[in-house]
């Protein structure tokens, strides 16, 4: 069989936001299907858990520490990443803040912070990897927006972060397809995590009710949990997903417009 730029790039993914929640269950579930996973955080101390999850499965990974939105911490962890796993072919942007509030009562340093950690982090994780997808002429992007990109009571940073993501995606699309590599978007609804326990808190209703409110109004009658997110990533990254790309996928327990 003739080597496929597939069969000879390097199998190592990055996941950001990855200590917990979905970008934890993404890098366990792409551990499980053969990648080495870089576990990426603020801090490299909080990815011990998803570290030792994989490792004790009998999968590869390490934990790395940087603020996203900083690109010289970008640099050195993506350059920590090289060396420790190898160069990175597949890239989930997953790392993410609220910072809720109506508009009229919306800090500059709120809007600033969601854009710089969703949008900015994401430019620059994605700016500083490309080149090893171009290098293998093989690479997967999965970025991760939101329901809320449809707008949201009390998210107008996080809504605008979450479309900006979609409108990112479809322009990575069209400009690295020719490499070999697919960008496309996740766009979660309701899922439990910890994220979703703050909203509750912030709100002063217990999680549960939260939960069972949030289930009520979905088609599918329950909420989402990270490992939904998870297989879809698993989906986005395979060989066969090679001609998808581009695409916005709401994994929201019904349709979105
Ligand atoms: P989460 O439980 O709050 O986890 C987010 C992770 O990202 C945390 O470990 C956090 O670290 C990390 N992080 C925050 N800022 C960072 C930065 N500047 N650099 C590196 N890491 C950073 O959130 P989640 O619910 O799993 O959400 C994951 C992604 O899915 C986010 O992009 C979110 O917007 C999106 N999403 C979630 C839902 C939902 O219902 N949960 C719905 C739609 C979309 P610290 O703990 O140190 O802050």
């Amino acid at each position: 069989m003739t080597d496929t730029p597939a069969r000879t790039a390097s199998r190592t993914a990055i996941v950001t936001g990855a200590a917990r929640g979905i970008g934890a269950a993404v890098a366990k579930r792409l551990a499980a299907d053969g990648f080495a996973v870089a576990v990426v955080d603020l801090d490299a101390e909080n990815c011990g858990d998803t570290v030792t999850a994989i490792t004790e499965a009998g999968g590869t990974a390490a934990a790395f520490g940087a603020d996203v939105s900083d690109a010289d911490q970008v640099t050195a962890a993506v350059e920590a990443i090289v060396e420790r796993l190898g160069p990175p072919t597949v890239l989930i942007n997953n790392a993410g803040i609220t910072r809720d509030n109506l508009l009229f009562k919306m800090t500059e340093q709120d809007w600033d912070m969601v854009l710089g950690v969703h949008l900015r982090g994401s430019f620059l994780m994605t700016r500083a990897v490309q080149k090893y997808m171009v290098d293998a002429k093989w690479g997967r992007i999965v970025n991760l927006s939101s329901t809320s990109a449809l707008g949201n009571r009390g998210q107008a940073n996080y809504s605008a972060a979450k479309a900006g993501m979609q409108g990112f995606t479809k322009t990575l699309a069209i400009e690295l397809g020719k490499f070999g590599v697919t960008a496309n978007a996740i766009a979660p609804g309701f899922i439990e995590t910890e994220m979703t326990a703050q909203t509750a808190e912030r709100m002063g209703v217990s999680f549960e009710d939260f939960k069972k409110g949030a289930a009520a109004m979905t088609p599918v009658n329950r909420v989402g949990q990270p490992e939904d997110i998870a297989a879809t990533a698993s989906f986005f990254v395979r060989e066969e997903a090679g001609f998808v790309s581009g695409q916005v996928i709401y994994v929201a327990g019904g349709p979105r417009d």
